[in-house]
């Protein structure tokens, strides 16, 4: 029996990956092919290579490229980031339990005084600071190493002396907290896989 025409096309189309970029390197010393997360096919050919080939190639590598197509199609449909309810709910309990007294101990040491602690899920922001001494903080400070999650508090507890990030500012916050740097430097990376930044 004859199959039906767009039950074929469905198959080819499954079946075929997309074609392939092909990308002359004369730096390149070997053909190399490459499938990125968003399922793009790149193939290098190198300086004595040509696209014929490249083209054999790639039909060689054929089982390996569908294995990352495939591979990087799954990781696409999958939300990232995305924690268990049930986890938010404790970190979120301990943050309240955990990130105001560790506020407040560091404003005594630093001779400021907090009007308000407040734990919010900001979505964009680790912390922030009003004018009248209120203080909001991210739960997600609880699932970073200490000495990162205090350099945002002293952060915030510096705009308490000023709220801008002029050089003095920097200066205030590098003298209460001197390996902030690195802290920012930790923070920037895990913006990459943190839904808060
Ligand atoms: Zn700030």
């Amino acid at each position: 029996m004859k199959q039906p025409a767009f039950a074929f096309d469905a198959h080819v189309a499954l079946q075929e990956p997309p074609a392939p970029v092909f990308v002359r390197n004369p730096r390149a010393r070997r053909y190399v092919v490459r499938v990125s997360a968003d399922g793009v096919v790149r193939v290098t050919i190198p300086i004595r290579g040509s696209k014929r080939r490249a083209i054999e190639f790639v039909e060689r590598q054929r089982t390996w490229i569908a294995a990352q197509l495939e591979r990087a199609e799954r990781e696409r449909a999958q939300p990232r980031n995305v924690m268990p309810p049930e986890m938010v709910t404790a970190l979120r309990a301990q943050a309240k339990r955990d990130l105001p007294p560790r506020l407040l101990e560091l404003a005594a040491q630093f001779g400021l005084t907090v009007s308000r602690v407040t734990i919010r899920s900001q979505r964009w922001r680790w912390g922030s600071c009003s004018r009248t001494g209120r203080v909001s903080l991210n739960w997600r400070l609880v699932t970073m190493p200490d000495w990162v999650r205090d350099y945002v508090l002293i952060h915030e507890l510096m705009h308490l002396k000023r709220m801008d990030h002029s050089p003095k500012f920097w200066a205030l916050v590098a003298e209460a907290c001197p390996n902030y740097e690195e802290a920012r430097a930790w923070l920037t990376k895990f913006k990459t896989v943190h839904p808060a930044a």
